[in-house]
């Protein structure tokens, strides 16, 4: 921790490096407490740098320095200036020089889990974004590239496994047999943040993938001892990447072996260290009795999207860390496609959408928006957020819908020709693609640059005689901090008219063609579109696909609503109009209860639901996105301000319930119909089946007679699949009944030994509605299999409690905000990281109503306090009280 504050890096402030590395020999010694790393570095001045003659200032924190000699003379402490984050050398040859620099780290002792660190008595690495300057004196910044050799040495015993990144060069004894080493080389000029280690006594599982030059690549995935089985749905997914990434994209892997390790403490999901891919053991690790199907997808996702990394990421990488998105929302944009191809489309664009709506419009809505491309940070790792992946995502989709597939491919191929090898910007990235498709992109570029979520003001109108219809559009782009005023968008909106029998009009421009891709594009604050031969008034069915990350305002009536939830081609859509309505009588009842009105109302959505699942030939898996009322944070954020928790609730409740009761019949048909038969496959199909009949289920205890709760309890003592069991112990976790204690005990005696399994157990409990959870979650912070050292287990139950229970979070009396805050200081002195990831759950503070937010901005404050807190945390509180 250094003792001044933080000045921020601004990317307006970028220089090329002064000095370039060509080539990283390591040499590193294991060691529990007491690790040796030698570093041999040739180094040169950069012909590029603005400025001659800079003296080379390596970055570093947190080393032991044991020698520095250059070109073989070693220096003495009157040669170089050492700090807390830097070694500098005063004098440096004008031309190539070596540089080799011994440290020592202390792996056991690095709770922050960025660069080398053990976890389960194994060692491994995370550099990304600057761990590497943990490991050895480096220059620690994405736009210097060299190629590494690195010979790693163990004791035989506690690390038999050795695995760097490249392809494995060399291996042997040492020391009677003790000792080994060995020594991986990769040929690929990368960032120091890609760069990877692991040793540890792992087993792995094994296979080959055929590439489609014909080259054959050795795959491996390294588990635990005895969790081997559980490896083969991360090893079926890698392969089914890989051959997507060739078809879709003509991208090849270039390794002869690609190797992936599941380590259990990781501040993140995965790492896509090139060659070794580094997992948090929860995203690798399944099978039908330990993962639910929404895990089997995530390791689908995650898999690919690490490995989708090789290329976006990888081969090119970013030129500074403002240009995060460049590789993180391309590479997201790149797994949504591969899960959509896999999946379905529609479903999956519904559960993207969702995400970003719950994840990224709540972050863009409050005090931490920022641009998809920042333009300032004091600590990158706070920058790895839902608006980097997420919205960075939704601009490449953008890119593509306004080109079409065909440019879009073009302007791909371009991007992966020209910059193969090389540090690239967001700006180059832009230009492959109007380069490739004769298009400017210079107006579209600004979505990089603005913050927030731009709303969509639609008005239609219709002239019976001229058979014509006027849309309105009215582009609104709220403030955000430090972003009060903004320009326009390209956005393009994709829509529909539908005529009264339920068809598409066609969309015929007046005086102009007809839009065969039903896109028209905003680019102004005001614009009007034409339609003409229209024979009646038409319903707008509008932002199809959901072709903007935008909110859209449109004057649509509940039976216009009905009707496309009835008709809408666009399947997308017609889920959107079942979302709308829901939401639209969510706020309604809010509204009436808060007036001390009956809420008897809800009635005519239910109905409308049900026709709609009843559609023929849908998926099951869209129905159970159908049956998915929106959540009550999705709700919270909509009203967004004067946000009271406890209102929303019973709004929700009473809604779930009417659903519950009017769709009775069929939701039990539905569940009796569905029951899984035969054995467990976690293919779309049977995740389908699964998610409609536990959708079914939660809508039936919501009716909560006597039957449906007897109905839940034998869900889940007769499950044969953790999918079943897991959904019903969350909603038995919610019950005031003796069955709650008997099915949380009876999966803690089945579980309690699998340290993945077991977060759901602290999870159900920390998403329990019920007034108790708060001394719940507390007692279970002093559990024994309870760790703050350990990210996971910090996620399960306090992200679980302060991210996804609004009312007990929010509770009146501010508890649920002294714990979080109590919670986050403890955190901050070992996983600086995690702790401001804790923190930003405050995130959606000034919405709430004031005595909340009285109390939410004192338990902020005391945190803004505290001595020695990292960077990290005090960057993200500051921002949250705008100091
Ligand atoms: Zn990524």
């Amino acid at each position: 921790m250094t003792a001044k504050r933080p000045r921020p890096i601004l990317l307006k402030n970028y220089r090329p490096p002064a000095y370039l590395i060509d080539t990283v020999e390591l040499d590193i010694a294991l060691d529990p407490t007491r690790t040796r790393v030698h570093s041999r570095l040739k180094l040169r001045p950069n012909p590029k740098a603005e400025k001659k003659k800079e003296p080379l200032r390596l970055d570093g924190e947190h080393l032991e320095l044991a020698e520095v000699r250059l070109d073989g003379r070693t220096l003495t402490g009157k040669d170089y200036r050492l700090d807390d984050t830097s070694l500098t050398l005063k004098k440096t040859p004008a031309k190539a020089f070596t540089l080799d620099i011994t440290t020592y780290v202390n792996p056991e002792g690095n709770k922050a889990l960025q660069g080398l660190y053990r976890t389960n008595g194994v060692y491994c690495t995370q550099c990304e974004a600057q761990g590497f300057r943990r490991i050895s004196y480096y220059l620690d910044r994405p736009d210097v590239l060299a190629t590494y050799t690195c010979r790693i040495e163990a004791e035989m015993d506690e690390a038999p496994v050795l695995l760097s990144n490249g392809n494995p060069l060399e291996r042997g004894t040492l020391a009677g047999g003790k000792r080994h080493y060995a020594v991986w080389h990769d040929p690929y000029p990368k960032p120091c943040y890609l760069f990877a280690l692991v040793g540890g006594d792992l087993s792995s599982i094994a296979s080959t993938f055929r590439t489609m030059s014909g080259r054959e690549v050795d795959l491996r995935i390294y588990v635990e001892h005895g969790k081997e089985s559980r490896a083969g749905w991360a090893m079926d997914s890698l392969k089914r990447a890989m051959r997507w990434d060739e078809e879709r994209f003509g991208r090849e892997y270039d390794l002869d072996v690609f190797n992936i390790v599941a380590v259990s403490d990781f501040n993140m999901g995965a790492m896509e260290n090139k060659g070794l891919n580094v997992f948090n053991d929860r995203l690798i690790l399944a099978s039908p009795e330990t993962a639910t199907d929404t895990i089997f997808e995530a390791i689908e996702s995650v898999v690919a999207h690490e490995y989708f990394h090789n290329w976006t990421g990888n081969r090119i990488t970013c030129r500074d860390w403002f240009q995060l998105c460049l590789k993180e929302g391309l590479t997201v944009f790149r797994d949504q496609e591969f899960s959509g191809d896999e999946r379905s489309e529609t479903v999956q664009r519904i559960i993207d959408v969702r995400r970003l709506k719950s994840l990224q419009f709540t972050e863009d809505a409050g005090p931490l928006a920022h641009p998809v491309r920042p333009e300032s940070y004091i600590e990158i790792n706070n920058f790895y957020t839902a608006t980097v992946y997420e919205k960075g995502a939704e601009l490449v989709r953008m890119i593509q819908t306004l080109l079409g597939r065909d440019y879009f491919r073009k302007g791909m191929d371009l991007y992966f020709d020209r910059h193969d090898g090389e540090a690239a910007t967001v700006d180059e990235f832009i230009t492959c693609f109007e380069d490739a498709s004769g298009t400017d992109l210079s107006h579209f570029k600004r979505w990089y640059s603005q913050a927030g979520t731009p709303e969509l003001v639609c008005d239609l109108h219709f002239d019976p005689e001229k058979k014509r219809a006027r849309l309105d559009v009215e582009q609104v782009l709220p403030p955000t901090p430090g972003q009060p005023h903004k320009k326009p968008l390209d956005i393009p909106l994709k829509l529909g008219l539908l005529g009264g029998n339920g068809q598409d009009l066609p969309l015929k421009l007046d005086g102009g063609p007809v839009l065969e891709d039903g896109v028209v594009h905003i680019t102004k604050r005001k614009q009007s579109f034409k339609f003409s031969d229209i024979p009646s008034r038409p319903v707008p069915s509008l932002l199809r696909g959901f072709s903007a990350p935008a909110n859209i305002t449109v004057d649509l009536s509940d039976q216009d609503l009905e009707f496309l939830i009835a008709n809408d081609s666009d399947l997308f859509n017609r889920w959107q109009a079942a979302n709308t309505y829901a939401m639209r009588t969510l706020i309604e009842t809010v509204r009436r209860l808060a007036k001390g009105k009956k809420a008897s109302h809800g009635m005519r959505y239910a109905k409308a639901l049900s026709t709609a699942i009843s559609g023929e030939g849908l998926e099951n898996a869209y129905r159970a996105e159908l049956l998915t009322l929106p959540s009550q944070a999705d709700v919270a954020r909509v009203i967004g301000k004067n946000v009271e928790p406890v209102s929303i609730q019973r709004a929700h409740r009473r809604l779930m319930k009417l659903v519950g009761r009017t769709l009775g019949d069929q939701l039990e048909d539905l569940y009796d119909e569905l029951a899984d038969e035969g054995p467990f496959s976690p293919d779309a199909e049977g995740a389908g089946r699964r998610a409609v009949r536990n959708a079914a289920l939660t809508l039936l205890t919501a009716r909560g007679e006597k039957p449906d709760l007897e109905r839940l309890s034998r869900h889940y003592f007769t499950a044969t699949n953790m999918t079943d069991r897991a959904h019903a112990l969350y909603q038995l976790a919610a019950q005031r009944s003796s069955d709650r204690e008997r099915a949380l005990n009876d999966f803690y005696e089945q579980w309690q030994g699998d340290h993945i399994v077991i977060d759901t157990w602290f999870a159900a409990q920390a998403h329990s509605p019920l007034a108790s959870t708060l001394s719940r979650v507390k007692a279970l912070t002093r559990h024994p299999l309870f760790a703050l050292t350990a990210p996971n287990k910090v996620r399960a139950l306090i992200g679980t409690f302060a991210l996804t229970n609004p009312v007990q979070f929010n509770r009146a009396d501010g508890a649920g905000y002294t714990f979080l805050a109590d919670q986050v200081l403890a955190l901050d002195r070992l996983n600086p990281q995690i702790a401001a990831r804790m923190l930003s759950a405050f995130r959606i503070w000034r919405s709430l109503e004031p005595k909340r937010r009285a109390k939410a901005r004192s338990a902020l404050s005391r945190v803004a306090r505290a001595k020695g807190g990292s960077p990290d945390v005090q960057e993200i509180v500051s921002k949250m009280l705008e100091l």
